[in-house]
């Protein structure tokens, strides 16, 4: 069932219950009160007659007879009968007795005093008259044709009216449940034209003030955010074939040239070394996107342990030296740890040792010194490593975008890589809450901070 319709059945079912029970409690009250005045009626109609009939002296039988017919007030089919202790009719109103008595009625009232019951379609009342020393049980009855058919005309107006409630209150809520879900068909309508080749589509955000405009929003931010994840993928996917294909066009016009020409032993041997080569290139590039595309992925597996940063910069510089000796690195502290929590952090040894490394490895590499010095600080909350060179630096311009995939410096011509390290770097900071910086002057050199928080936030607070 479509939501418009449900809403305003379940509107309709709520109004058409309110409206009927009201419609009841107003009938069934009426009723009562008709019958309750009826009984009134009925009592003092006996209390009178009993009154004239022994009270007064000069009203007998026949003259009570005729005075209670000729009465204006008289009720449809009234009937007024008086028993005495015997059971035996003294007075009736009318000739015939087709008053439904018995001597157990009879009995009923003499013990409860008074009796509102049902004779047929008519009301019956008995009262017991104990005054100027008689014992008398007076039934009256009569129909109630005036309050029975205002009854009727009040039923027939609460049916009219329910009817006609009810049916207004349906147009009503399929009419309002429609005019309130419209901003949800138009969106409907609008989503289904977004497709993954168009993420570029916004959703209409009306006035951004109700909640279906708050979810327009909320979608567009969405939307926003695949825009980006897509471009960020394809950009990569672009980059990343790039990248491939320039070492592998290399390798197959480097085997073409062996196959086309014969060659010295010796020149076998050089152009395998050089092939040898080539092909660590592009497994340390291929390894690197891998990483990469790793790293971008959730960070939920993550496993972590305690840290202490002093080991994470001497395993990396190390692994570094022992891979390119003529790499000079310092490392010292910039302000002394006050306890020993301070350079302690929880985090995944592999990637910050990936980080340090490639931080390492850039200050060399971009350096004419091939010097790299390293410097341990800490404060409140986070430990920071920064890894200062005086080298090449970067252009003011392109510091921000040597974060992100593929990117190289325009001065980095000429330097081997494939420009994925620092977005690598910068993701892995930020998988362990933490940030990655850089200052740098172009021929003056560039700082590299890295930040994460440490173990000793609580004690040095
Ligand atoms: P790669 O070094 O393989 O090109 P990175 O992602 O590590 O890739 O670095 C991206 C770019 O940032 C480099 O190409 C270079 O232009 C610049 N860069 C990084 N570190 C330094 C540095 N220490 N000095 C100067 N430029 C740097």
């Amino acid at each position: 069932m479509r939501i418009r319709n449900r809403i305003a059945l379940q509107f309709s079912v709520i109004v058409a219950s309110i409206l009927m029970l009201f419609s009841l409690i107003i009938y069934l009250n009426s009723a009562s009160y008709r019958q309750e005045e009826f009984y009134e009626r009925l009592k003092n109609k006996a209390r009178t007659t009993v009154r004239l009939l022994i009270e007064v002296k000069e009203v007998d039988k026949n003259l009570l007879k005729i005075i209670d017919r000729n009465t204006i007030t008289a009720l449809l089919d009234e009937k007024v009968l008086i028993f005495n202790e015997h059971n035996q009719l003294v007075y009736s109103s009318v000739d015939d007795q087709v008053i439904r008595y018995n001597p157990t009625l009879l009995a009923q009232v003499r013990e409860e005093k008074e009796i509102e019951t049902y004779s047929g379609d008519n009301e019956l009342i008995g009262l017991y008259y104990t005054e100027s020393g008689q014992k008398l049980v007076i039934l009256a009855s009569a129909y109630d044709k005036f309050g029975r058919s205002k009854l009727r005309n009040l039923g027939y107006t609460l049916l009219w009216g329910l009817w006609g409630g009810i049916s207004v209150t349906i147009l009503l809520g399929v009419y309002f449940a429609g005019q309130s879900l419209a901003p949800i068909d138009r969106i409907n309508r609008q989503v289904q034209t977004i497709t993954a080749h168009d993420l570029g589509q916004r959703l209409d955000e009306g006035a951004r003030r109700d909640e279906i405009d708050q979810l327009a929003v909320n979608f567009n931010a969405v939307l926003d955010r695949l825009n980006r994840a897509f471009e960020q993928q394809r950009s990569f996917v672009t980059h990343a074939s790039h990248e491939l294909r320039t070492p592998l066009a290399a390798l197959k016009s480097e085997i073409q040239l062996g196959m086309q020409q014969r060659l010295s032993p010796e020149q076998y041997g050089q152009m395998l070394e050089n092939l040898m080569e080539d092909t660590e290139r592009l497994i340390g590039l291929t390894n690197s996107l891998l990483f990469l595309a790793r790293t971008l992925e959730s960070s939920n597996q993550m496993p972590l342990t305690t840290l202490r940063l002093e080991d994470l910069v001497f395993e990396a510089r190390d692994e570094l030296l022992a891979a390119n000796p003529g790499y000079t690195i310092g490392v010292d502290y910039e302000t002394l740890p006050a306890t020993e929590t301070e350079t302690m952090l929880k985090g995944n040894p592999n990637l910050l040792r990936r980080v340090v490394f490639n931080l390492l490895d850039n200050a060399c590499k971009y350096s004419a010194d091939q010097t790299a010095l390293v410097r341990i600080g800490t404060d409140t909350s986070s430990c920071r490593l920064i890894v200062e060179d005086r080298g090449i630096g970067i252009p003011p311009e392109e510091l921000e975008r040597i974060f992100e995939p593929f990117r190289r410096g325009s001065n980095a011509v000429g330097y081997h890589g494939f420009g994925i390290g620092l977005s690598i770097c910068r993701r892995i900071a930020e998988l362990h809450q933490g940030s990655l910086l850089i200052s740098s002057m172009p021929g003056r050199g560039s700082t590299f901070t890295l930040l994460i928080p440490h173990l000793g936030v609580a004690q040095t607070r």
